[in-house]
């Protein structure tokens, strides 16, 4: 492709709003344009490497026995009011009305929709199993559409869904969509690692996220660092903590109440009282669903609302406003404790408060806090102890006991095991053998393929640019053209582009009027793997430059012996690639 008749907006700068390498680089190197928040047009070149990420997918879900549909983006109100989920989903849920007034939806998945379409088709368990995958649009109104690609309002989905006749089957499908997963990211280049998603599960259920592995990722993911004898990873949100087995005994000098004269947050308090964080007691006062909730944790610990969400089993958890904390504490906000708490019939405290005695809490009373607090002698209600907490480096591995690491990661894919949630809800059933109905077993299984590409380059970037992993980048050799105006230069780029598509590679050819350090400039910022320059000046000396983006390393190719030269240099740009993919 010549760029002169091509479309490659390339940009100096990039845009305010943008936080994260690959958001500053697609913009920059022309491949991205946004509309409006979360939403983006594709430009000629990304839309390049959405392809190639595409077509992987699309070749390894074949080759796993997937089969390829393409379902409506906009969904009828109907069948989410069927599964449930029109009032569970929330405002991610873009609703709208059409002009019979009727309910409809722009599909953030599409569970509803497969399991509609399989139950007005499937009759007998001879029709199964069955896996449907489609490549589409997914529409998504998130809080915070951020980082570009990352986290877009309107993104590009591989999502799959499979019914089975049981569970055996369905175990069957979902480990081979995990295989696939494996080769999909393993073929994009990527260093990734599948993650155990959902420990709380319902009825056998299970789950996995494909993480790749970026500073900037917004998931913290807790890995075992025996890796790789012990390969136990989970997202933070979901990591269990073993409690310990025996609790602390040691015993603590008489409860008694502190002045702390505005002394709200914990920070406050440390420095007040001269203590650490971890001596002091954090008390979190909740509405779920309306009712009180009163939870404890370590000061210097994080509230993990998942395992919240899980373990009061509301609908709505949200924080008590100023005057329930009023009304459960007699005091203003900062000073809640679990001595004398009113309201509530339990407390929620984390397992790691009963390593301890000799805590600092609040004393439901404004301005004072109590110390020498020991929760098994001192608190009248009962306490209930619950893993609450995120797991932080160096908590034990829940497999192996030893040390688990905090990494961050960017979540690319999700399987899950859906069992009946929707075949049941939205009765989708066939006969068995013996002519008896049975709900179909089904699970589901997401891909963020545009959001695969941003990860892509989270992973692979520099100071000057994007370094695409070959088999995603938009072209595989850059041609730099730098005295298109030079017979002898243009004629011999000409000739490289002829042999390299010869060889089945893909060129883009700057033949621009520009200088050679734009040209220079651009290439490195897009990316392309290999770089072959040719000038006037060396040209002359008989010499063609060849670049490695990856490792940056130049060498100079002979012009006479270049083509016998070319395929061993390319090579070991491929071959530096897949080392690199093994760490
Ligand atoms: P997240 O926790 O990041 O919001 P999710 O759990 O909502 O993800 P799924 O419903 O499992 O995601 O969607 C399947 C895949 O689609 C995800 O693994 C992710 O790669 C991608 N994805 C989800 N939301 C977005 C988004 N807003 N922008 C781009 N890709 C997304
Ligand atoms: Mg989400």
């Amino acid at each position: 492709m010549r760029w002169t008749r091509y479309y490659i907006p390339t940009l100096k700068e990039a845009p305010a709003d943008a936080e994260v390498a690959s958001h500053k680089l697609l913009v920059r190197a022309g491949m991205i344009r946004k509309l409006t928040s979360g939403i983006y047009t594709w430009l000629p070149i990304g839309l390049r490497t959405l392809e190639k990420a595409k077509n992987i997918v699309r070749r390894e879900m074949n080759a796993a026995g997937a089969i390829e549909v393409l379902m409506p983006t906009v969904q009828p109100g109907e069948i989410w009011q069927e599964s449930g989920r029109w009032k569970k989903y929330g405002k991610e849920l873009l609703r709208f009305k059409d002009r019979h007034e009727r309910d409809y939806c722009l599909g953030p998945t599409h569970e509803e929709v497969s399991t509609a379409l399989l139950r007005g088709e499937i009759k007998s368990y001879r029709q199964l199993p069955l896996n449907i995958y489609q490549i589409q649009t997914k529409f998504r109104d998130e809080v915070r559409p951020r980082f570009g690609l990352m986290r877009g309002r309107e993104f590009l989905m591989k999502d799959a869904y499979s019914f089975d006749i049981d569970d055996d089957g369905a175990n069957k499908s979902y480990a081979a969509m995990k295989d696939a997963y494996h080769r999909i990211f393993g073929s994009m280049g990527l260093n990734f690692r599948p993650v155990e998603a959902d420990s709380g599960a319902i009825g056998g259920n299970f789950s996995h996220e494909f993480m790749v592995l970026a500073e900037t990722g917004e998931d913290a993911i807790a890995a075992c660092s025996n890796w790789p004898e012990c390969s136990w990873a989970a997202n933070v949100e979901r990591a269990p903590i073993k409690p310990l087995a025996a609790p602390c005994s040691a015993s603590c000098p008489p409860m008694e109440q502190v002045s702390t004269p505005g002394q709200h947050s914990i920070d406050d308090i440390c420095a007040f009282l001269k203590t650490p964080a971890k001596r002091v007691i954090k008390t979190l006062l909740f509405l779920a669903d309306g009712k009180p909730a009163a939870v404890l944790l370590r000061g210097d610990r994080e509230l993990n609302e998942i395992k919240l969400a899980h373990l009061l089993n509301a609908d709505e958890v949200v924080f008590a406003s100023p005057d329930q904390v009023l009304a459960m504490t007699g005091a203003e906000p900062g000073f809640a404790g679990p001595v004398g708490l009113k309201g509530v019939d339990t407390i929620y405290a984390d397992n790691e408060l009963r390593e301890n005695t000799d805590w600092i809490a609040g004393a439901n009373k404004s301005d004072t806090h109590v110390q020498h607090l020991d929760l098994q002698r001192d608190v009248t209600l009962p306490i209930r102890w619950v893993d609450l907490r995120n797991a932080v480096a160096g908590d034990p591995c829940p497999c192996c006991g030893k040390p688990l690491e905090i990494k961050r990661g960017i979540e690319v894919g999700h399987i899950f095991k859906l069992g009946t949630k929707y075949s049941e809800s939205m009765h989708a059933v066939f006969l068995d053998e013996n002519g008896k109905e049975r709900f179909m077993i089904m699970g589901c299984y997401g891909i963020g393929v545009s959001r695969v590409v941003a990860a892509a380059i989270e992973q692979n970037f520099d100071e000057n640019g994007i370094k695409f992993p070959p088999q995603l980048a938009p072209f595989d050799v850059h041609i730099l053209c730098l005295d298109p105006g030079d017979a002898a230069v243009s004629s011999a780029c000409d000739e490289i582009e002829e042999f390299l598509a010869a060889l089945g590679l893909e060129t883009l050819y700057d033949d621009r009027d520009e200088r050679p350090g734009v040209k220079f400039k651009d290439a490195d910022l897009i990316g392309i793997p290999a770089q072959i320059t040719v000038g006037g000046k060396s040209l002359a000396k008989g010499v063609i430059e060849v670049k490695d983006r990856r490792s940056g390393e130049k060498s100079a190719l002979s012009a006479k012996t270049f083509k016998q030269e070319f395929g061993a240099w390319y090579q070991s740009v491929l071959d530096g690639w897949s080392r690199k993919s093994q760490l």
